[in-house]
């Protein structure tokens, strides 16, 4: 198996929650020699530096700082989180003929009958008390602890007819018959603390079954969270594989893609532009000085695109499907949904050619809307030159979802060669890309 896809698999196993998948990027990066600064301390940053900082322990943005100064930043933003259930304060729900059920609500748009009938665990991070001091600890269960039972087929006949999940009757996992276990307890238990000092947490449902490649070639790749850990893990990989550039070079990792990006870690937040004016403020940069820098940019918005599934092909324009194993793919909306055009199309192209990574282009069906991303919330912050980009897999949103195992070396390797540009406004008004 190909070594990137192989380190993938681990880190998808290893990143249940948007927290976990934080953490294990953080360790990722240290393991490279970055330096994690804190946003509540003063920064000092060198020539040269690589760097991480987090935000709500659930977003990152890695930089590296090229030796002299920058003419433009390289930015390339993926998201951490995925759709899953939200567990509710009060944990435990008693129900009737003394079935215990965990209180929950969707997050994001998660595909319903892909969380029904499979084992499910609960993770996420607790706040706890120690000492005089409140600290944040990342958590999962062992193994599955619930599952969301789904109907006998027996009991509505028309189960595979299609069913309208009702959240707060249908989607309620399992928990206990009888006798319940605390949650809270468990959870104390597995992270070696008193249940009494538990005085907050962020927790979730999870899929804890490994990713896993497949096929006669071992052509596919799939597993839970694909959207969006695949460009997480290649936003943070190419960045730490890639050669010193004249360019700043940012990746960025941001939470709460999947309700709208509206928070403080949020690609809707302000984590970004604080960032990237702490960068500027520390390298002398004037108001005029970044606005050229930012002029010069680009940015990659890189999350996950819908393959042309092979039984429903009728939902893909046929003249711009993504196919899995066929290199990156560039998403083009006219309502700019998605914000590819063509300079920054262009420049990306580019980059990926020479590269020999291979693209293919990507439109919804002209009826049909689709879904947004990062890119275009992103740049109501930091306006520069940006284009959608992701990698095609079938089934986003589901429980499980399935991708090309070819197509993820491939986005590394654009993402290596991005961060290696240097480009640069010409006296023509053009771009070069290579100095
Ligand atoms: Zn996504």
């Amino acid at each position: 198996m190909d070594a990137t896809v192989q380190e993938f698999l681990n880190f998808n196993q290893s990143a249940p929650t948007a927290w976990h998948a934080v953490e294990a990027l953080r360790e990722m990066l240290q393991a490279q020699s970055y330096t994690l600064l804190r946003e509540e301390e003063p920064w000092t940053l060198q020539p040269g530096g690589r760097y991480a900082v987090l935000r709500n322990g659930s977003s990152l943005i890695a930089f590296t700082l090229p030796r002299e100064r920058p003419h433009a930043a390289l930015i390339a933003a993926a998201h951490s989180d995925s759709p899953s259930f939200r567990i509710k304060p009060n944990a435990m729900q008693p129900g009737p003929n003394g079935a215990v059920r965990l209180s929950v609500e969707p997050y994001g748009g998660a595909v319903f009958s892909s969380w029904a009938d499979r084992p499910l665990a609960v993770a996420g991070r607790l706040m706890l008390r120690q000492g005089r001091e409140l600290v944040l600890r990342n958590v999962c269960t062992q193994g599955p602890v619930c599952v969301i039972p789904g109907l006998a087929i027996h009991m509505n006949r028309e189960l595979n007819s299609g069913y309208a999940w009702k959240p707060n009757i249908d989607l309620q996992p399992l928990w206990a018959v009888g006798e319940a276990p605390d949650l809270l307890t468990l959870l104390a238990e597995t992270a070696g603390v008193r249940r009494e000092d538990i005085v907050s947490h962020d927790l979730q449902l999870v899929s804890l079954v490994p990713a896993c490649v497949w096929g006669p070639e071992e052509a596919f790749l799939s597993g839970p969270r694909l959207d969006d850990l695949e460009c997480a893990y290649a936003v943070v990989r190419g960045l730490t594989e890639a050669g010193e550039s004249g360019s700043l070079a940012l990746a960025c990792v941001f939470d709460n893609e999947e309700v709208g990006s509206g928070t403080r870690q949020g690609a809707d937040g302000s984590f970004l532009e604080d960032t990237l004016t702490r960068i500027l403020d520390a390298l002398a940069f004037s108001r005029e000085d970044t606005l050229r820098l930012l002029s010069g940019s680009l940015m990659l918005s890189a999350d996950n695109a819908h393959a042309v599934h092979p039984n429903h092909p009728e939902y893909a324009d046929p003249a711009h499907s993504a196919q899995m194993n066929a290199g990156v793919v560039i998403k083009h909306n006219a309502a700019q949904r998605y914000v590819t055009e063509a300079v920054s199309e262009g420049l990306f192209a580019e980059i990926c050619r020479g590269a020999e990574v291979p693209v293919q282009h990507y439109c919804n069906r002209a009826d049909m809307p689709g879904g947004s991303t990062l890119g275009h919330i992103a740049l109501r912050h930091v306006s520069v030159p940006a284009v959608d980009i992701g990698l095609a897999q079938l089934a986003m949103h589901s429980s499980w979802e399935t991708a090309g195992a070819r197509d993820l070396p491939l986005m590394v390797r654009a993402l290596r060669a991005f961060y290696a540009a240097d480009p640069r406004r010409t006296v023509d008004g053009g771009w070069q890309l290579w100095s």
